[in-house]
């Protein structure tokens, strides 16, 4: 570890303090009055012989000068020939005679007095023993104990003692080999970060219209997507340094040591600009404040931490090159003030990857594995969706130990198959394996929903359908955007919502003949829907513009249940008929509306099946039936 800026300049005023020390005593020594330490009986003859000029007296001692050629020589000492070297000798004239515990003082002074002695008393000055013992010795444990600690640090278990302290384990600054060829299947997250890497190599270019760089990019994606690998490959492609810290490290026992690692962290980064400062699992720090929850003090650090990174974030000047990227799976818990304009004010989304992606990151990973020629790594892919690269990289993994194990010369399709069925097993549902037929059943689905939001006058527009398993329920999605955000919605609008979410299931319908259990989340909601229409909206002929609901007062609803009904049993039979009424109202329409294009849907479905996720333009044109 190359010690930084502030640690050299602190090790050298340690230094010079010490230095400063041992050469002003080395001082004193040298140039103080040489003396002579006497016996007390000696001290009485010289009194009482008139040979002494004048002493002071302290509790514990009688120092004095006698007249000349009273004294005997002193003993050589070392220092005697530094000393005659500095001057001329002069002849020892002081002494010293420790005093005889519970000597009469009277009697003592009064022979001094008769002697013609001159004399003081003196409080004893302990200047040089105080000088020693109050500061040099204490200081000299402070700083040994001081750069005991400093040896520690980057290689010691003992973080805690670094107290935010620059350490390798936290600041990597490897030499980073990882370059976007080593990441496949994310294509998009790819092509927004290589404008990243754009921003490191010319900033000047960007700047040139007056624009500003953005400061922070917040990688979001489900865990092992290659967040981490693509945040490294954006420095190995910039070749800057790259600063890595987790956001699980700031988790520290005392309070204000994640505030001093960030600060430290900035205070390297701009020093070593243009470079990337990476903290990874940014949650752990990130969560909002105000929900935050656990003990006190691991939330007033995490509170600290967060604080201080935002402070960082605003007083930097991206212009100079530093970028901060960050990683998160869960952004929906990240503090607001995070995803301001200004800090974390791009997101790049990594999602699962698609069937070709998961084949392109098989082929990546087995770049380095023998295998046998039956292999396909696309059939590999079509039987994994819901793979996330990094489960992919395992199963590869798994494969080559497989055969290893066997002693095969390759690797063969059957030791992919096994290593697919270990990693399922170890995933533990967490991504689930679907069965041909069931991906087929999850394409009409999906289609369905698609094809009637297409159809209908007032649904948003549909950009995206997958079929990649996501979440806990859903087996596929189909995501609409607004055109607009909704305040209102009237009531032509809210039926097209009900129609649209009925389309997964009339398509299975209309395709199988019989339905699945997969449209039971869209049932639920456009239940909800249509009761809220009868019961809430007025939008009932039968029920009128009465709205429907319990009796307890609004600020006891929720928590311990609902109250009481305010409304007869013959109303509640009513609203329930009401809502089935809409409900396979809007289904015969959504079963017209698909039932005209069921072509559309059968071949739309076949190719949603082969790519896993459509969107953009050929989605557009599938929908539309051409092609
Ligand atoms: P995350 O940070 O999103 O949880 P990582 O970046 O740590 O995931 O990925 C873990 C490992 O999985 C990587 O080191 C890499 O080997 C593999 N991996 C994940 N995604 C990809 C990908 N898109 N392309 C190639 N390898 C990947
Ligand atoms: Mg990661
Ligand atoms: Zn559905």
């Amino acid at each position: 570890m190359k010690p930084r800026f502030s640690q050299r300049i602190q090790f050298s005023l340690a230094y010079a303090l010490v230095v400063v020390l041992l050469l002003s005593l080395l001082q004193s020594w040298l140039l103080a009055p040489r003396s002579v330490e006497i016996p007390y009986s000696k001290f009485l003859e010289l009194l009482r012989t008139d040979r002494i000029e004048k002493v002071a007296l302290t509790e514990r001692e009688i120092r004095g000068m006698a007249k000349p050629g009273a004294l005997p020589a002193p003993p050589a000492q070392p220092g005697d020939r530094l000393r005659q070297w500095l001057g001329p000798e002069e002849e020892v004239r002081v002494f010293a005679v420790t005093r005889i515990p519970g000597v009469d003082e009277q009697r003592l002074v009064a022979e001094l007095e008769t002697h013609k002695v001159e004399f003081a008393g003196r409080i004893e000055t302990t200047f040089w023993k105080d000088l020693l013992f109050g500061w040099v010795i204490p200081l000299g444990i402070m700083v040994a104990i001081w750069m005991f600690l400093m040896r520690r640090v980057g290689g010691g278990p003992t973080q805690a003692l670094s107290f935010g302290r620059s350490k390798h384990k936290i600041y990597d600054r490897k030499e980073l080999k990882t370059t976007f060829n080593d990441v496949a299947g994310v294509d998009e997250a790819k092509a927004e970060l290589v404008e990243i890497v754009d921003f490191l190599k010319n900033p000047k270019k960007y700047q040139r219209l007056g624009g500003r760089i953005p400061k922070g990019v917040l990688v979001v994606g489900p865990p092992g997507t290659g967040k981490t690998l693509l945040a490294r490959a954006v420095a190995g492609e910039a070749d800057v340094p790259f600063f890595t810290l987790s956001g699980s490290e700031f988790v520290e026992m005392f309070v204000g040591v994640g505030a001093a690692r960030v600060r430290d962290l900035f205070e390297q980064a701009k020093d070593k600009a243009p470079c990337i400062v990476f903290i990874d699992e940014l949650d752990a720090i990130g969560k909002t404040r105000a929900g935050a929850s656990g003990f006190v003090g691991g939330h007033d650090e995490r509170e600290q931490t967060l604080n201080q990174l935002l402070a960082e974030m605003d007083g930097f000047d991206s212009s100079k090159g530093v970028i901060i990227m960050a990683a998160t799976n869960r952004p929906e818990v990240l503090d607001q003030a995070l995803l301001r304009p200004g800090r974390f004010d791009r997101q790049v989304v990594v999602d699962k990857p698609e069937v070709r992606g998961r084949e392109a990151i098989l082929r990546l990973h087995s770049r380095a594995v023998v295998l046998a020629p039956g292999v396909d790594l696309a059939v590999i892919a079509a039987r994994t969706p819901g793979f996330a690269g990094a489960d992919l990289a395992n199963i590869v993994n798994e494969a080559a130990l497989l055969a290893a194990r066997k002693e095969k010369p390759s690797v063969e399709m059957a030791d992919f198959e096994e290593a697919i069925d270990r990693v399922v097993a170890g995933l533990e549902k967490k991504s689930r394996v679907l069965s041909d037929k069931e991906r087929d059943i999850v394409a009409h689905h999906e289609m369905g929903h698609a094809l009637v939001a297409t159809s209908v006058a007032h649904a948003d527009p549909v950009h995206k359908v997958t079929i990649i398993p996501r979440g806990v329920a859903a087996l596929g999605m189909t995501y609409q955007l607004p055109t607009e955000d909704r305040f209102l919605l009237t009531r032509s609008e809210i039926e097209d919502r009900i129609a649209v979410m009925l389309g997964g299931r009339v398509a299975e319908e209309l395709v199988y003949g019989e339905v699945s259990t997969g449209a039971h989340n869209d049932l639920e909601r456009a239940t909800e829907l249509a009761r809220l229409m009868v019961t809430k909206y007025g939008m009932s002929e039968r029920l009128g513009l009465a709205t429907y609901g319990e009796r307890a007062p609004l600020f006891l609803r929720g928590a311990g249940g609902g109250g009481e009904r305010d409304y007869s049993d013959a109303t509640a039979r009513a609203i329930d008929e009401e809502v089935r009424a809409i409900l396979d109202r809007t289904q015969d329409r959504v079963r017209g509306l698909l039932t005209a294009k069921k072509a559309v849907l059968v071949h739309a479905a076949a190719e949603l099946k082969r790519v896993e996720t459509l969107d953009g333009e050929p989605l557009k044109r599938l929908l539309a039936g051409e092609s």
